[in-house]
């Protein structure tokens, strides 16, 4: 199973890391909260996890 250092980086999202879907809930999972996950808009089978932003950040959504 690849872990979260070694995912592929998904380029237009920032290279952030491209989980499988099992992947980035397991992550969430553990991190009790602290994390959020959300389907890649550009790789239907990719998700990407992070951390929730505050109310005023206007983000790429
Ligand atoms: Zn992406």
């Amino acid at each position: 199973m690849a872990l979260y250092s070694e995912a592929a980086r998904c380029e237009p999202c920032s290279h952030q890391a491209l989980l499988d879907e099992d992947i980035a809930r397991r992550l969430v999972r553990a991190a009790a909260g602290c994390l959020s996950a959300r389907r890649c808009p550009h790789y239907d089978d990719g998700w990407h996890v992070r951390a929730p932003e505050p109310a005023t950040d206007s983000d790429d959504e």
